[in-house]
This record gives C-alpha cells, sequence and structure tokens, in this order.
C-alpha cells in the first residue's frame, strides 16, 4: 500500500484562547506516521464536551488547540503498519479507541483501552508526541485524538471506525459520540428492564439519546429533568412522559423525584456535567435495586459526595464513557440500525452551518437551543 509522505494544507477551525470564537486558518497538516490515518472530514457537530474544553473554565487550559471529535469522513491516506482501513474508507472518528491486546479490549465488559481510552489533557500524538498540525512551523495541539473541526485530521488507526460506504456520513456523524453515549448508557449499562421508570437528568442530544434508549427498552414512564423547561416539548419526540425543572421546586429534585415515583426511579442516567445533578441523579434511584449512570464530563475539582447509607441501601452507581460500546468493533453495527431504520438519527440534527460559520454551532449550544449543529466542512 502507497504511504502519503507530503504534508497536506487545509483549513481548520483554530482555538487560540480559552472562549475566544474560532478562527479559520490554513493548517499544514502532516502525513500520518506509523499506526496512523490521516481523514478528510466531511461533516462535523458540536458536542457539548467541545464546548467544557473549549471555555476552559473547570479543564485544563491547553491552546492554540482544533477542538471537535464528533464526525465523518474518508481515509485520505495511511500510515506504516495500517492494514484495517485503506484510502477511500468512510469512517467515524472516536474519542476513545481500541487496540484490539490490551486486557480492556480483550475484556467483555470495558471499553477503556489501555492505549487509546479518552485522554483531555494530551495534545499529541502517541507515536512521537508531536502534533501534526502546524501554522508557519508553530504547532498546533490536538484534541482527544481527533481534532474533527479540520478538513484534514491525523488519528490513530484505533480511533477509526469503518462504516457502510453507502450511510450518509451528514447524519451518521452524530454516531462518533453523542448518539451512541446516551443510547448506550441506557442499553449497554443502565439496562432497565421493560416496565420500568427511568429519569434522565439533561436533555440535550446524549440525554435524549439516553431516553430513546429507555423508550426502545420499553420503559413505561421516562422522567426528563432539565433546568430549561423549552426542552420539553422536544423532549415528547424522544419519549419522554413527563418533566422536571428543578428550578420550580423548593426541595431537591431527588425527593420530587421520589414523591413522583412512590420512593424513587428504578433507573437513572445522568448527561449534564454538572456534579449536583450528578448528585441528584444518583440520590433519585430506588433503594433495593435503583442504578443510576453519569455520562456528564465534570469539571476537574468536581466531587461526588453523598452518605454512604444511599449505597448501602442497595443503589448502584456507575459511569461511562462511550456508552460502554467498543469503537472500532461495535459502531458499524450502530450505524447498520439506522441503515435498518431501527435507529433515527434526523431528529437529533437540528440545525446545519457551513465551516466558516462554526462559531454559530457554539452560540447554539450555548443558548441550549436545538440538538446537534452539523457543520458542513465544503462550506
Ligand atoms: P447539551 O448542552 O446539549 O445538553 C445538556 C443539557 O443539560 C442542557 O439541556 C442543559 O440545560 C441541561 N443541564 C445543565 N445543568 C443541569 C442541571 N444541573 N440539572 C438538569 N439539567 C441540566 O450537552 P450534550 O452534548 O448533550 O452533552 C451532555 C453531557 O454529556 C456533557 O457533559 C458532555 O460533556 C457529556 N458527554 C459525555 C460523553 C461520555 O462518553 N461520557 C460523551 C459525550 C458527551
Ligand atoms: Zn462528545
Amino acid at each position: 500500500m502507497q504511504q502519503s509522505r507530503e504534508p497536506k494544507p487545509g483549513n481548520a477551525a483554530v482555538a487560540w484562547e480559552a472562549g475566544k470564537p474560532l478562527v479559520i486558518e490554513t493548517v499544514e497538516v502532516a502525513p500520518p506516521q506509523k499506526m496512523e490515518v490521516r481523514l478528510k472530514i466531511l461533516y462535523t457537530s458540536l458536542c457539548h464536551t467541545d464546548v467544557f474544553f473549549w471555555e476552559a473554565k473547570g479543564q485544563n487550559p491547553l491552546f492554540p488547540r482544533i477542538l471537535g471529535h464528533e464526525a465523518g469522513g474518508i481515509v485520505e491516506s495511511i500510515g506504516e503498519g495500517v492494514t484495517d482501513v485503506e484510502p477511500g474508507d468512510h469512517v467515524l472518528p472516536v474519542f476513545t479507541g481500541e487496540c484490539k491486546e490490551c486486557v480492556h479490549c480483550k475484556s467483555e465488559e470495558s471499553n477503556m483501552c489501555n492505549l487509546l481510552r479518552i485522554n483531555t489533557d494530551r495534545g499529541v500524538m502517541i507515536h512521537d508526541e508531536k502534533s501534526r498540525f502546524s501554522i508557519n512551523g508553530k504547532p498546533i495541539f490536538h484534541f482527544v485524538g481527533t481534532s474533527t473541526f479540520s478538513e484534514y485530521t491525523v488519528v490513530h488507526v484505533g480511533c477509526v471506525a469503518k462504516i457502510n460506504p453507502l450511510a450518509p456520513l451528514d447524519k451518521v456523524c452524530v454516531l462518533s459520540c453523542g448518539i451512541s453515549t446516551g443510547l448506550g448508557a441506557t442499553l449497554n449499562v443502565a439496562k432497565p428492564p421493560k416496565g420500568s421508570t427511568v429519569a434522565v437528568f439533561g436533555l440535550g442530544a446524549v440525554g435524549l439519546a439516553a431516553a430513546e434508549g429507555a423508550r426502545i427498552a420499553g420503559a413505561s414512564r421516562i422522567i426528563g429533568v432539565d433546568l430549561n423547561s423549552n426542552r420539553f416539548e422536544l423532549a415528547k419526540k424522544f419519549g419522554v412522559t413527563e418533566f422536571v425543572n428543578p428550578k420550580e421546586h423548593n426541595k431537591p429534585v431527588q425527593e420530587v423525584i421520589a414523591e413522583m415515583t412512590d420512593g424513587g426511579v428504578d433507573r437513572s442516567i445522568e448527561c449534564t456535567g454538572h456534579i449536583d445533578a450528578m448528585i441528584s441523579a444518583f440520590e433519585c434511584v430506588h433503594d433495593g435495586w435503583g442504578v443510576a449512570v453519569l455520562v456528564g464530563v465534570p469539571t476537574k475539582d468536581a466531587v461526588f459526595k453523598t452518605h454512604p447509607i444511599n449505597l448501602l441501601n442497595e443503589r448502584t452507581l456507575k459511569g461511562t464513557f462511550f456508552g460502554n460500546y467498543k469503537p472500532r468493533s461495535d459502531l458499524p453495527s450502530i450505524v447498520e440500525k439506522y441503515m435498518n431504520k431501527e435507529l433515527e438519527l434526523e431528529k437529533f440534527i437540528t440545525h446545519e452551518v457551513p465551516f466558516t460559520e462554526i462559531n454559530k454551532a457554539f452560540d447554539y449550544m450555548l443558548k441550549g437551543d436545538g440538538l446537534r449543529c452539523i457543520i458542513r466542512m465544503d462550506g
């Protein structure tokens, strides 16, 4: 297989400073090294995790950086040792990888690959600890091994899932993070039995995908919790049957939910990233059998505090990245579910902007307007 040795110039949206609008720049993208692939990104979308690390309020700042991790693209060239994909393959890059060799990849329970698990503080490639992006020789940092806000990006081959080339990348790109995460958090981790009651904290795309999972599992009641009451109308399309806004009550939301459900919900899934919601999501599950799953990415100094009796009373607390899916092994079949019309993605896509207007996608998310905004790289 011929390997590309040429750097490739392309447009990228660079975050120069925390919280400042991204700037479209011409970036030189170095050729892929050992076990790496260079991708041409066609569509990317914005997930709240990008916004958290761009704001860098509760996270370690690392700038200048190319953010972005929810995307779809085509393999442009491959580096030494790559045999699983070839130029022209359609792929979804994923922020957490699968080396297929470590104890986690060999375990049926884990997707926390030793080599390629999410690392939000690393801004370089694993192979040589260097960046593949530069502007006039000045390196620009990577983000979670994907950096998809760029026409071309270099990723480890273990962080790409090869998918059906007939799948529309402008739709299935949302499976590369948010929708798979929420769906898997419910179906693979919370595992609500048929007829159970489920609470979902945070009704963004991740939370509504968790609600969709609860609907698929046959939950009888799905209680959506959000500080933004505008979310409820939208949430009904995803099977949410009741809505609670914590701001409208003068007692903790876990008590409100306990009263609504005669002691607590059977399962809860937290998709906000806020520590108070994480604690409420745990404390609102029924004693004896309730299971709570944390999905939101917390600030770096967050501390989870609850009385141990809440655990002794037989409640279970879990957490997950990427809904416990193994990206390379499991993502192609989730794409097939969309192709077979068993999974609807269109209802998660509420906005679309050309790449030159990427900052609008940030505005929509900061305002809580809509769910996913697709960013077209050719625009
Ligand atoms: P989003 O901004 O679209 O949605 C979050 C929702 O939570 C908003 O509607 C907001 O109003 C609501 N909210 C915020 N604080 C709240 C609180 N205290 N109580 C109730 N509701 C509250 O974000 P998203 O893209 O859906 O992502 C949701 C979370 O999931 C983020 O923290 C993101 O970083 C995280 N995430 C985790 C993984 C993973 O693998 N674990 C993957 C993707 C995203
Ligand atoms: Zn994400």
